[in-house]
Formats: structure tokens, sequence, C-alpha cells
């Protein structure tokens, strides 16, 4: 079968920097050969051939808390949160093409505003014609009936206890989702001492926690409380978010459970409040008072976790207005200035450990034989400085299963 050889790169294969120049060919949707260390690939009959100008060769990011349904993106500013319906599942759409642009060929969806636009929209993508990442798609975000903070797309089927939880887990699998993700604790930056708040018993907790494992679907939570982390690990939760007042009774209890479960901290949101210059009517004083207080503790927490083995990934509840879709890659620079991550561990946690939270650690996440094709050649060297992945124009290609979603002949050119 006919491929296409990217010649002439420096490789990041996911774990490391490979050495010396080298060469990769793709087959189909997969990657067939990797060579390193000054070697070319011999084109075999009908391959096309790129010259890939020294630079960086790496697998396409992972963005694991993405919001597709949060509407601002870097092209179109939404001062809210609700949209009506068709504009709703428009902008989700166009969301997913931001994201791919950007270098995310792959997102882990932390919530939605709809219970059923990603998974239709997954649809549309893996069927082709219509451009995004690889989804994990999720339901609407469940908190309860007593809270309507975060959700304004919310409709119906709620209820407390635990036979309720377990009829929304049932019903976002068979809609079709993958992840149900629920509020275990509230968020100070919506409400004052909410992060400290339990949304849920753990009795419900537990009930989401089987009737997931029955369904066949993956349980993610919002955990800032202490008691929110610990409650998601007994209940079977695999992806944990923020976690920032865990103890260290609840960091011993994510240790004994590394090797299944997933943290991202969302650090995007935290340093885009502080950042945030809003217009004199909108107050952020206090949001802005509780991300200093989540950085401050996320700092010294994150590294303690990556000390521990536990798989941190970036991922930063982009979509809001200060902190747009299509910013994603910034959380990588962050792990570096905040967390002592080196560029190359980040570039790992954006990856092989992306591959692993998508469920497909064995095929994605990684340039090496046999996996799945999803490349970024990047004009400049990540591995010294990972702000490059901010600046779309340095990504000359963009590859999902096998095919360009920006074709490096065509980089450069207006609008690319
Ligand atoms: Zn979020």
């Amino acid at each position: 079968m006919a491929g296409i050889i990217i010649n002439n790169v420096r490789i990041f294969d996911g774990a490391q920097l490979r050495t010396g120049i080298g060469a990769v060919r793709v087959e189909g949707n997969r990657i067939s050969e990797v060579a390193d260390s000054g070697r070319r690939i011999e084109p075999q009959a009908g391959d096309r051939v790129i010259d890939g100008q020294g630079g960086t060769l790496m697998p396409g990011l992972v963005e694991a808390h993405a919001h597709l349904s949060w509407p601002s993106s870097v092209e179109r500013f939404v001062p809210g949160m609700a949209l009506p319906p068709e504009d709703l599942v428009l902008t989700t759409a166009r969301n997913a093409r931001i994201l791919l642009d950007h270098g995310f060929t792959s997102a882990y969806s932390a919530g939605s505003l709809s219970k059923s636009v990603e998974v239709v929209l997954n649809t549309f993508i893996t069927s082709g014609g219509m451009p995004g990442p690889r989804l994990v798609a999720s339901s609407i975000e469940r908190s309860p009936p007593t809270i309507d903070e975060l959700d304004p797309g919310q409709v119906a089927d709620h209820g407390t206890g635990p036979q309720a939880v377990r009829e929304f887990v049932k019903q976002c699998a068979s809609i079709g989702a993958k992840s149900v993700k629920f509020l275990l604790s509230g968020e100070d930056a919506l409400m004052p001492g909410a992060s400290q708040q339990l949304l849920y018993t753990q009795e419900e907790a537990s009930a989401a926690g089987e009737q997931a494992r029955e369904s066949g679907v993956w349980l993610a939570c919002h955990a800032q409380a202490n008691e929110a982390v610990k409650m998601g690990l007994r209940a079977g939760f695999r992806v944990l978010y923020h976690c920032t007042y865990a103890d260290s009774e609840a960091l011993d209890m994510l240790e004994a459970k590394r090797d299944d479960i997933f943290i991202a901290p969302a650090v995007g949101i935290i340093q885009a409040t502080l950042d945030a210059n809003p217009p004199p009517h909108f107050d952020m004083t206090h949001m802005k008072t509780s991300a200093a207080e989540v950085l401050a503790l996320q700092k010294k927490l994150v590294p303690e976790l990556k000390r521990r083995g536990l798989k941190v990934l970036p991922g930063g509840d982009y979509g809001f207005p200060f902190n747009p879709n299509g910013r994603n890659a910034r959380d990588l620079e962050l792990f570096v200035e905040h967390f002592g991550y080196s560029p190359e561990e980040v570039l790992s946690a954006a990856t092989l450990l992306g591959g692993e939270l998508m469920g497909m650690g064995d095929e994605l996440g990684q340039v090496k034989p046999g996996f799945l094709a999803d490349l970024l050649l990047v004009d400049g060297d990540p591995v010294a400085d990972v702000r490059v992945l901010q600046d779309r124009k340095r990504l000359r290609a963009i590859m999902k299963d096998g095919r360009f979603h920006k074709d490096p002949a065509l980089a450069g050119l207006a609008g690319a």
C-alpha cells in the first residue's frame, strides 16, 4: 500500500526525544516504520515523501479536560455560557475543529452542556466529513437537583438517592456517552465556600460506580474537597479533576490506585482567572482570590502526585470567555512553570499518558510502529520550549488517523 514518509525530522516518540535526525513512514492509518540516528526510509512505489526540514515530529496532543460545548473559543468570544440549541450544536462542532487545528488529535470530555451533542458530533467525526479530535464523549455534567451552577443546559431527570443516580448513568450510557461526569464537590470560583461542599453522598457515588461498571462507561468527577477525592476513589471513578484539597490520606489512596486512575488539575483556568482583566461591571475579586489559593496548593500537590507515580495530565477547562477553546496547549507551559515538569515530561503526559487516558494506550500517543498515525510536525523544538505548541502557525502538519488535517504542502498558505 502506498504510504507517506516524513524524512529529516527529530522525533519525540511520546516518552523521549530520539537520537539524531530520523524518519517515519505511515501506511493506512498506522505508523509502519520509525528510523532514527540519521537513517532515511527508502520509499516504496507510490509513497509520498515529505521533507520535515529538521522540524520535530511528535504524537498528536491529548486534551484531558475538554469542554467542546463551552462556548468561547479563540475564534469567537461569548460572554456567558448559555446558547440557544442550534447555536450550541454548531459551536460544539466548531470547537472540535478548533482543537484539532491547534494540534489536539484527541480529547477526553469533562462534560457537556447538552446530553447528546458530543455523542452525535462524535458519530459525524468518526464517519468522516467533520473535522475534530478523537473524542471520549460525555453527557451533561451532573450536579444534584438543588444545585444549578455550571450547567445551564440541564433540563430533566434529576433526583436524589442512589437509584436516581443509577438511572442517570444508565441513561447516559444508553445515549452513547463513554464518560459520565459528576460534580462531587462544588466550586469556589462559582460560589464562595462551595469547593468544600460535598454534592453527593458516598452511597450515591458508589451507586454511580456500580452502574458505570455494569453499563461499560467511565466516570469522571469534579473533586476539589478532600472528601470528594476520597469519595470518588472509593466509588471507582477513573478520572479525578482538580483534587486541590487532597490531604495525605487522600494522597495515599490516590497512590494505591495509580495504575487505574488519571488526574488533571486543570491549571489553565486557574492561570487564566489570575490573568483576566475583566470589564468594571464584572467583579472577579472572589474568583481571583480563590484561584490564587488553588494555584498555591497545586504547586505543592502536583509535584507530589508525580513523585508518587500518578498519571497527571494537562487539560485545563478551556471554553470560558477568559480561557477560550483553542488555547489548550498553554497547559503544557503551566506544568513546566508551576509544577516543575521538564518539557519532555509534560509532552509525555500530553501524549503517551493521553493515549492511556483515551483507553488506547497500546495504539495511541506514541510514535512507534503499529501505532495509530496521529502526528504533529512542529516547526521548532518543543522539547526545548513547549510554548512553540501554542502557535498554530508552527504546526506545519497535523495528521489524524493517517490523514492530514493540515497538509505540510499547504501550510503557510492563507489561513493555514
Ligand atoms: Zn471543567
